[in-house]
């Protein structure tokens, strides 16, 4: 490799990066483009020269051959690290953090069937305090016609994606099963129609399920998550019927019966973390020993600092320290080349396999999109019928692209300037949108309540992932894209 002499008097740093350490080898996670890179040998030695600061590539490269380096593999290893960003001079042109897309195929939508739900569990967004739908006065179930126009926008607005998805949500999304089923008998026809595969999953409180719908559930490959939140005394704690009576005993039976039924797609429960329901350990054993999940994620209840069931920083602390106790079984499970149920833990090693690094905190406005009974537009399942976040109507020629496209200016990573300087935004960026709304009023918010938090467990991904690499590197291929 020819090195021009501009180059080599150009001083060389180090670039964006958090540093760790994970089975005895040091590793950088890179910022700019969410690598993780192993720091051996050369390479070492580059990034503890340039620790103190500064230096051209000329004396860089001298200081390494007086350090016994042979030149040409100075030169390569140089050459590598300025390819993953861990190396930065001036020459290089500076590139923004990214670019805030235009367009953006559809990939996913998610029908609110139902803004009415047999349960009244205390935390909902839909129905507490903080709640933004405003589902008063507006249908109560969502027609066929609407579901299917819904699915026809899907396919309408996904251009070349081959493969779409459709997620039922409510309210209790099977107090209108009838939909539902239709929905899915429509999507699979008008799919294969247009040359698409569509794929299906449902969130349910679980109450309502009978043996026909598991049934139906297993014909259809649908993924199911049912919302739960641990044994009887801390489900029954927020999880109640109007009456306020707890929803555990007719739960249970119904979701061993759809467990046991049920083999063709992933089933996993989602535990809303508040004040009151934090044990992460009890909430994650009895889940999984007790009721038969093999998969279990965990989100705190977004709620404004006011709300009782708001978990304050002490709390956090403590389930950031719990989230470790089961990320490190986790790996001690890929160790040995068995699954473990933390989708936590496997959804952020994903990311962090995959290299991700977010444009956007999700998908939402992006690839996904909410849809209400009435069939107005939102950002997600969390803003149909809300005037925030509103994104067009299926009755009114379906998405408002101007809306949207302002939308995808003004959220993008680059216009969340507290983030910038993040070594987490790869993964975060900025957070949702949702929870910026409640906690700070306005959607594009950076999540800044959180940050230590989410600096904290992705640290600890970090680690897990990097002493997974070293000693069972084979397990990180089950996180390859597909
Ligand atoms: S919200 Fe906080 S943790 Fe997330 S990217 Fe922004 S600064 Fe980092
Ligand atoms: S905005 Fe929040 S609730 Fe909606 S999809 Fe994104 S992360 Fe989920």
């Amino acid at each position: 490799m020819s090195v021009g002499m501009e180059t080599q008097t150009q001083p060389y740093r180090l670039g964006e990066y958090h540093s760790f350490s994970a089975a005895g080898t040091e590793f950088l996670y890179l910022v700019p483009s969410g690598s993780i890179f192993a720091v051996e040998g050369i390479a070492k030695l580059v990034i503890e020269l340039l620790g103190s600061g500064e230096m051209s590539r000329e004396a860089l490269v001298a200081k390494l051959v007086e350090l016994g380096c042979s030149r040409e593999e100075v030169e390569n290893t140089l050459q590598e690290l300025t390819e993953v960003d861990a190396l930065q001079c001036d020459l290089q042109e500076k590139e923004p953090l990214a670019v805030p897309v235009q367009e953006f195929p559809l990939q996913r939508i998610v029908l609110n069937t139902t803004n009415q739900c047999n349960l009244a569990c205390t935390y909902c967004y839909e129905y507490s305090e903080d709640k933004i739908a405003q589902s008063a006065g507006k249908e109560k179930f969502m027609s066929k016609e609407i579901a299917e126009a819904s699915v026809e926008m899907l396919i309408r607005e996904s251009a070349h994606r081959p493969n779409l998805h459709v997620t039922f949500f409510g309210g209790e999304t099977l107090l209108n099963f009838s939909v539902m089923r239709s929905t899915v008998e429509y999507a699979k026809r008008r799919g294969a129609e247009q040359g698409k595969k569509v794929e299906f999953s449902l969130t349910t409180n679980g109450t309502l399920l009978t043996e026909e719908i598991v049934d139906f559930l297993s014909e259809h490959r649908i993924g199911v998550t049912v919302s739960m939140d641990g044994d009887k005394e801390l489900n029954d704690r927020q999880r109640v019927f109007h009456d306020g009576k707890g929803s555990y005993d007719v739960l249970v039976p119904k979701v061993k019966q759809l467990l046991k039924r049920h083999r063709t797609n992933s089933i996993g429960a989602r535990v809303t973390l508040t004040a009151g329901v934090s044990d992460v350990r009890r909430i994650y054993r009895h889940l999984t020993e007790e009721v038969g999940f093999q998969a279990v994620g965990f989100a705190p209840a977004t709620a404004s600092p006011q709300r009782l069931y708001h978990i304050g920083g002490q709390k956090m602390d403590s389930i950031l320290d719990q989230f470790s106790e089961l990320a490190a079984e986790y790996r001690d499970y890929a160790l040995q080349n068995r699954q473990h149920g933390f989708t936590n833990a496997s959804d952020t090693l994903k990311e962090l396999h995959t290299g991700i690094s977010k444009a956007y905190a999700c998908g939402a406005g992006l690839g996904m999109l909410g849809v209400g009974t009435e069939g107005n537009i939102g950002l997600c399942h969390r803003f149909v019928d809300s005037p925030i976040g509103k994104m067009g109507s299926i009755k009114e020629g379906g998405i408002n692209k101007t809306v949207r496209r302002e939308f995808l200016n003004t959220h993008h990573i680059g216009a969340r300037y507290d983030c910038h300087t993040c070594w987490a935004r790869p993964v975060c960026a900025g957070g949702c949108y949702h929870e910026a709304y409640i906690n700070q009023g306005n959607t594009s918010a950076a999540n800044l309540h959180h940050c230590d938090w989410i600096r904290g467990w992705n640290d600890v991904c970090l680690k897990v992932y990097g002493e997974i690499a070293i000693q069972n590197p084979e397990f990180l291929n089950r996180f390859a894209e597909n």
